[in-house]
Order: C-alpha cells, then sequence, then structure tokens
C-alpha cells in the first residue's frame, strides 16, 4: 500500500529515511516494519523560529517497493543521418538545447572554445599557480560553461514548472542525485558536476551528434536571400566551416563574439547588468545568525543560506548567487582583469560562506551611446581591480565593517580566495556609484540581521558577470534574431537567461523553435 503524507519535524527527525519511517510508525500508527520504502517529495527547511523545523511531503510503501525510478526518462534516438544544426557553446544552454534537437530528431553539432570538463580543471588550478588566466580554458570557458565549477543551485524565479522539472530529469537521467526533484533549494555542486556534464556529453555522441572542444566560432555565415538575411553556418578559428541554422550559446563573458556581432551590425541593445563584490563570512557564523543558535548548523541542518535585498538611492542593492559552505574564486577570462565568483562542493562543507553583493545599474547609469557601452564598463572596472591588486589574480579586499567606516583594514581574514587577497581600500576606489549604495545597504542589511555587518567578513572585488551586459535582440514568437533567419541567440549570454536552469529552459525552447523552422524550409 502506498500512502502520501505531509509532516513538520524536526531535522534529526528528517536526517534519513529510516528516521522519517521512525516518526511515521510513532506518530501515524504505521506498523514499522512493514514500512518497505520511504520518498521524500518535497523539502524545505522552516527556520523562521527558534526551533528548526523541516516540511517534508512523503510517500510511504508499505508492504511492497516502488516500480518507477525516481526521475522521468527522456528517449534520445538515433540521429546520426539526421538533419544537422550548429551549436555555438557548450554551457547549459548549449547542451540542453543540443540534447532537445536530438529528442526531435535532429544532429546537433556542439563547438565549444574551451576544453572538456576535466582539462578544464588543469587550467583552472594553474590559475593560482601562475597568476594567469588562460583566455580559453577558465571558470567561464569550457565544457559545461560558467555553470561547471559552480555551486550548482538549481533554483530559479521561472514560473515554467514543467520546463523546470524537464531540466532537473534531465539532470538526474545523467547522474545527478534525485534529491534535487524534492529540495526546496536544490543544488549540485562543483565536485559532482563535471561528471553529469560528460554524461550528457556522451549522450550527444551515442546519439550521433558530434561535440568537438577547442573549436571556436570566429563568424557567421551569412547570405542575403529573398526572405532577407539567413545563416547558413558558422566558420571556426581553425578556418572550417559547418553547415546549418545556428543556435548561438555562448554566455556572458565572449566579448570577442558581442565585438563580432556588433561589427557585422547584427542587432542588438546594451542591458542593465549588476556590479558589486564578493562578501565572505566564517560559514559558522552565518549558521548561528541565520538558524538563531549558538551552535549553529548542528548535525543535521545544512550549511544556512541568506538573501538580502535592499533599494538605495533609487537603485537594487542585493545579495547574488549564495555559495553556502563555498569558495570564492577568481572567474576573469583573461589579462588584465580580475573578476570573483563562488562556488561550492556537494557537501557545502567549507569553513566560509560567501555571496555577491551587487548594485543595480542601468544603461542610463553609464555615459556613451554605445551598444557595448555595459560591457566596456565592466571592462574597466576589472581592469582597475586588477591594477590595484598588484596586476596579478591577487583581489583586492577590504573588512566588512571597515569598508562601512571608509577605513583601510590593516589585516584581512583568512580567505577561500586561492590567488591570495591584498588589503585595498575598497570605499576609495569603487565608483561612488556602487561603493555608496553597498555602503547603505550593508548598514541596512546589518540591522535586518544582528551580527552580519562584522569585520569578521571580508569583501573582495569585483563581481561585475551577474549577468549579459547586452541582449541579442530576437523574435519572441520564433526566437530567431530579429535580422537574421536561421539565427537563434540563446541563454545568458544572449540576455535571455539568468542561471543554470533558466539557460538550460532557453536551450531547450531554442531547439524546438529551431525545429520548427527547419520544419517550415527545409535547407
Ligand atoms: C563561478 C560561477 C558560479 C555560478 N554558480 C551558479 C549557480 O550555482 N547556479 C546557477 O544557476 N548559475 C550559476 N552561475 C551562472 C551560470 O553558470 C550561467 O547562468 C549559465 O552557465 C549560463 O549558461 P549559458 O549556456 O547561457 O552560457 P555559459 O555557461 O556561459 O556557456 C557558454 C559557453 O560558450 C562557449 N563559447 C563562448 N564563445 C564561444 C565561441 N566563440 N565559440 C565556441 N564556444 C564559445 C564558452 O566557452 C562556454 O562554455 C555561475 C557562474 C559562474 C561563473
Amino acid at each position: 500500500m502506498i500512502y502520501e503524507y505531509q509532516i513538520r519535524v524536526l531535522p534529526e527527525q528528517a536526517a534519513s529515511e529510516q528516521a522519517i519511517a521512525d516518526y511515521l510508525s510513532q506518530e501515524k500508527g504505521l506498523n514499522r516494519l512493514s514500512i518497505t520504502h520511504v520518498r521524500v517529495l518535497k523539502r524545505s527547511i522552516d527556520a523562521r523560529q527558534r526551533t528548526i523545523f523541516v516540511n517534508l511531503s512523503v510517500r510511504v510503501y508499505q508492504n511492497e517497493m516502488p516500480e518507477d525510478d525516481q526521475f522521468v526518462h527522456t528517449d534520445y534516438p538515433d540521429v546520426s543521418q539526421s538533419q544537422q544544426v550548429v551549436v555555438v557553446g557548450a554551457g547549459p544552454g548549449g547542451l540542453f538545447a543540443a540534447l532537445r534537437l536530438i529528442e526531435l530528431g535532429y544532429r546537433p553539432v556542439v563547438l565549444e572554445r574551451g576544453k572538456d570538463v576535466h582539462e578544464r580543471k588543469k587550467d583552472l588550478a594553474l590559475i593560482t599557480k601562475t597568476q594567469q588566466v588562460d583566455g580559453e580554458s577558465n571558470y567561464c570557458f569550457g565544457e559545461g560553461g560558467a555553470g561547471a565549477y559552480s555551486d550548482g543551485k538549481l533554483y530559479t524565479r521561472s514560473k515554467k514548472r514543467g520546463s523546470v522539472e524537464k531540466i532537473l530529469n534531465v539532470f538526474c537521467q545523467h547522474g545527478a542525485s534525485p534529491s534535487i526533484l524534492s529540495d526546496a533549494h536544490p543544488h549540485i555542486g562543483t565536485d559532482k558536476l563535471p561528471k553529469v556534464i560528460e554524461a550528457m556529453r556522451n549522450q550527444i555522441i551515442r546519439s550521433g551528434g558530434e561535440v568537438h572542444f577547442q573549436t571556436k566560432m570566429t563568424r557567421l555565415l551569412l547570405c542575403e536571400k529573398a526572405q532577407g538575411t539567413e545563416v547558413t553556418g558558422v566558420e571556426t578559428a581553425d578556418g572550417r566551416t559547418w553547415q546549418g541554422p545556428v543556435i548561438l550559446a555562448t554566455g556572458h563573458s565572449a566579448r570577442d563574439v558581442y565585438r563580432y556581432l556588433a561589427e557585422a551590425k547584427i542587432e542588438m541593445e546594451a542591458k542593465g547588468i549588476a556590479v558589486g563584490v564578493r562578501l565572505e563570512h566564517p560559514s559558522q557564523l552565518i549558521d548561528q545568525i541565520q538558524y538563531h543558535r549558538r551552535e549553529g548548523r548542528g548535525k543535521y541542518l545544512p550549511a544556512a543560506e541568506y538573501a538580502f535585498v535592499q533599494q538605495v538611492d533609487g537603485r537594487g542593492v542585493y545579495s547574488f548567487c549564495m555559495c553556502p559552505g563555498g569558495f570564492v574564486i577568481p572567474a576573469a577570462t583573461g589579462p588584465e582583469q580580475i573578476v570573483v565568483n563562488g562556488m561550492s562542493p556537494a557537501s557545502r562543507g567549507t569553513q566560509w560562506s560567501n555571496s555577491g553583493m551587487v548594485v543595480e545599474l542601468r544603461p542610463e547609469d553609464v555615459e556613451g551611446e554605445g551598444v557595448l557601452k555595459m560591457m566596456e564598463y565592466q571592462e574597466q572596472l576589472e581592469r582597475t581591480t586588477w591594477q590595484q591588486g598588484n596586476r596579478k589574480q591577487t583581489a583586492p579586499a577590504q573588512r566588512m565593517a571597515d569598508f562601512v567606516n571608509n577605513r583601510l583594514s590593516f589585516d584581512l581574514p583568512k580567505s577561500s580566495y586561492a590567488p591570495g587577497l591584498i588589503s585595498s581600500p575598497l570605499h576609495f576606489w569603487l565608483p561612488p556609484f556602487i561603493g555608496k549604495r553597498l555602503q547603505e545597504g550593508f548598514k541596512a542589511f546589518g540591522k535586518k540581521s544582528h551580527g552580519f555587518l562584522t569585520n569578521e567578513a571580508v569583501l573582495i572585488a569585483v563581481e561585475t558577470r551577474t549577468s549579459s551586459p547586452v541582449r541579442i535582440t530576437r523574435l519572441p514568437d520564433t526566437l530567431q534574431h530579429i535580422g537574421v533567419r536561421g539565427l537563434f541567440p540563446c541563454g545568458e549570454g544572449a540576455g535571455y537567461a539568468g542561471g543554470i536552469v533558466s539557460a538550460g529552459v532557453d536551450g531547450e525552447r531554442c531547439a524546438e523553435m529551431c525545429a520548427e523552422y527547419l520544419n517550415a524550409a527545409p535547407l
């Protein structure tokens, strides 16, 4: 027999299927020996009060085992003889586009400028060792895209539940833990993501698609037809050409792609971004604050999360991409830049918790007219930060209370940022538009959350790659570029996604629209 229950239990009572079964037999009168399996359908933590509860929706099997898998399987047919589509970029946008194309009977050819997810890891380690960033293989470029070495947070503000669940199920089919389907705030973790990404690549190849690494698109092949300009494929840096309609999923850091598109007069518009710093606290302190108890998270709770938002002088100041129990990492994509970001392992078990603390920046806040002006603003700030950081990857940093009080920090706390920190007066050299708002925002966050504004926390500069600085304009009904038929600007870099899941959802939608395009007018 199968029953479903909504229960509200203490963390230790939710710690395992056995503990939940024990609870149910005591509280609901079920015979403990007859409970053969417990499946958690939804899990969320309620930490608003001093006593912390876990809300669970569970399915209990008595004297029988579940017959179905915990996730929905997708079938991927053999498409080796099918019509070809070029997918540029192997981030979540490109990978989910490729898998969806296979589902729909088309053959994706994925072109990725960086290395495969394992080779790429060696270049990430070199950043700390050599203080240099490889412009083609880094935290943003390479198989898995910007999401590969991240926290792997999979929550999104997207309202399209069906599309979001499809993405989570595809992740499970490729090796992610089915707990991502039940957790209110699911995440995979940087130590688990590479295997999942590799499994997705292997599926593409097994189905007859292709994946090419160290293969950088340098231009689109365009031709003029009666209906207007049409893309027929792309050229790569090695001079090869690849034929087919193009799903362009090159992410928010492919500045050479934006420059090429601007030069080729392919329509785009400047887009608002958010800019600020990474803020790192001892994770124990965040646990104590968020769980309202001296012992912090204890044995049964995960590293605590927070989210803050405040309006300051007409612009949002907010926390972004929190990594509880994680690391701050050097996420630049070229020389003479410092960019920081965050990632966490699946256990979220490090002694630090970090998040981006950013200020909303609209196109009208930045001087100039050009479509690339927001990108140029990012570049300028990243270069200034590199100069302040001794022209290496050592990042300028300041204790949090010192920053708010306009004081230079005499020393800095121990940090997870491996290339090292250098004490710097961020309050002095960050653009006042950003710095002053961050100071006011931090004061407000400190009032909301006692102990949060502290010199135990450190600000690390600079967080600029929060979203795309341009939008590659596309038609809402066909998702094709507004002026180029057969070109599907996709994912975060095109300005239509902001995270792993939303990029995956957009990848799937672009694949569907590309299939419709090919159906309507076969090449
Ligand atoms: C360190 C870090 C941590 C993050 N943590 C999270 C998180 O926990 N949760 C979350 O939801 N989001 C997170 N994000 C954001 C998330 O990774 C992105 O939103 C997402 O990856 C965007 O997907 P995408 O496919 O659109 O672009 P990307 O992931 O940026 O992928 C674009 C790909 O295109 C390739 N490319 C670029 N130019 C070319 C070219 N000319 N030719 C061929 N290939 C090219 C790049 O190498 C890259 O692999 C994080 C980002 C970073 C950098």
